[in-house]
């Protein structure tokens, strides 16, 4: 397990290389500065995606994961996009992938895919049931139950640098925090590098997780991941469905800003902003943002924080 190291915010603000694995900046105590994509429906949503990619492309960040679908062909384009990241860009792709209806086989397959195309860097994850996210979880036959067995698949099947989910209000379905802890904690046991949160609205709920496990032992570094709020509806949505805990304050606001989409999205990206100076502060290893493939509100976001792109990998042209 890394040990964590504390980062000042007094340390210059230096997007960390994509040269370097997410393993290792993470264990130079650089931090980190990535974003979150999902693989796009339609080739009017492939365009979007590819213009959002090539807007924060020169901003050098530390790495761009994108998300794995719930089933059949988004999952094709999710390997499909991440491979097109690697072989096209000068980002670090880290593709996530979940559990949820494949057989062992079949994760061996896809894991083979990423290798073969040196995509080194994959986020294990167990998924929610296909359909109803908040039903009852059923893995398949002779697939996985829980996350940590598919670190451990990933381990073994080669040097991947492999990351984890953490929910800073607790996983929507576990019974208690202990019983939290412990499973997040046998995924670290089993070989996660790091982990990136669930969306939260409340830096002391980063604060308060990270406490919780550092009184258990594990210090596996946990970035906290930013949804810039800056459209009332879709935040209600999406609030709702991962359980964060929304500040009301916030939601008045942006409830009052819907039909003024530039003031929701100042309110937005000014909250979002704060919030990420704060998690700076103490002392958060990093920061991974939800794009939702634009890349207006990150990009803001990310130059209020004054990170420099990484000389090494900046693009000129
Ligand atoms: P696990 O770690 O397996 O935990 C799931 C539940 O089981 C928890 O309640 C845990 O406490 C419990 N548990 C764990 N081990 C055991 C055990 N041995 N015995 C009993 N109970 C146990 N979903 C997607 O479909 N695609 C994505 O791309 C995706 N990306 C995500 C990215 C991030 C950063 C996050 C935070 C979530 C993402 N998710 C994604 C959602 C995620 O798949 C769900 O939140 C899922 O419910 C939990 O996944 P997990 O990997 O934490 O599972």
């Amino acid at each position: 397990m890394p040990a964590a190291v504390a980062v000042t915010a007094e340390r210059p603000r230096t997007s960390a290389p994509a040269t370097l694995g997410v393993r290792e900046l993470l264990a130079q105590g650089r931090q980190t500065f990535s974003f979150e994509f999902f693989p796009p429906k339609t080739d009017a949503g492939e365009r979007t995606l590819w213009a959002a990619i090539r807007r924060i492309e020169p901003l050098a960040p530390s790495f761009v994961s994108v998300t794995y679908g719930a089933g059949g062909s988004s999952r094709d384009r999710t390997v499909e996009v991440t491979k097109r990241i690697a072989a096209e860009t000068t980002l670090r792709p880290v593709a996530h992938l979940t559990a949820v209806g494949h057989s062992i086989t079949e994760l061996r397959h896809i894991i083979g895919q990423y290798a073969d195309a040196g995509i080194r860097d994959v986020l294990a994850l167990r998924g929610d049931p296909p359909g109803d996210p908040k039903g009852e979880w059923t893995a398949h036959p002779e697939g996985l139950h829980h996350a940590h067995e598919l670190v451990s698949l990933i381990r073994r099947l080669g040097d991947f640098t492999v990351g984890v989910a953490a929910f800073p209000e607790r996983h929507p379905r576990s019974p208690s925090w202990s019983q939290d802890i412990h499973h997040f904690a046998a995924k670290c046991r089993a070989g996660a590098d790091y982990a990136i949160t669930q969306m939260f609205f409340h830096a002391e709920d980063y604060l308060r997780l990270r406490d919780r496990l550092a009184s258990v032992g594990c210090l596996t570094p946990v970035i906290p991941e930013i949804m810039p709020a800056t459209d009332f509806r879709q935040i209600r949505r999406f609030a709702e469905l991962s359980d964060a805990r929304f500040p009301d304050a916030l939601a008045r606001r942006l409830e009052a800003a819907q039909d003024d989409p530039a003031e929701g999205h100042r309110i937005g990206v000014a909250y979002a902003t704060a919030m990420s100076e704060r998690l700076l502060a103490e002392g958060a290893p990093g920061l991974h943002y939800i794009t939702l493939n634009k890349s207006t509100a990150t990009l803001e976001i990310h130059q209020n924080l004054n990170v420099s792109p990484n000389p090494a990998t900046t693009i000129t042209e």
